[in-house]
């Protein structure tokens, strides 16, 4: 497991680095990418840290997993444009393409997305 001590997503939901956040409470932080993807691009991330995916399904509350779910459905229903859809990802391990070991829900939208991925 990474430390939450050095981990990036850790230390904005402990504001000890900036972020431009979209939503924040004390279960879930919202906020930009700082490389986006797309004209929209923003992470979602529980405040509880988990390494990835498997981590966070296997010790969050189902109270947790839902809002965190909530979360990136309202975030891509506020930001799509004009009722055009969105798309939420997450990449887990190596093959999955995951950067960052802290859980994250990407909400990608405001251009068509093709697929499949890379
Ligand atoms: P992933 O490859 O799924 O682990 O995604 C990690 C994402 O975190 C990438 O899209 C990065 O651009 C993004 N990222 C890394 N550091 C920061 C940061 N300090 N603030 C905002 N986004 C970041
Ligand atoms: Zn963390």
């Amino acid at each position: 497991m990474s430390d939450p001590e050095d981990c990036v997503f850790c230390r904005i939901i402990r504001h000890e680095i900036p972020a431009r956040e979209v939503q924040r409470d004390a279960d879930v932080v919202a906020f930009h990418d700082l490389n986006p993807q797309a004209p929209t691009h923003i992470l979602v991330v529980p405040t509880m840290h988990a390494d990835h995916l498997s981590e966070f399904n296997a010790k969050a509350s189902s109270e947790l997993k839902s809002k965190l779910f909530a979360a990136a459905a309202d975030i891509g229903g506020r930001f799509q444009r004009d009722g055009q859809g969105y798309r939420v990802v997450i990449n887990e391990g190596s093959d999955g393409g995951q950067t960052v070991g802290h859980l994250h829900l990407h909400v990608l939208a405001g251009r068509h997305l093709t697929w499949p991925p890379g």
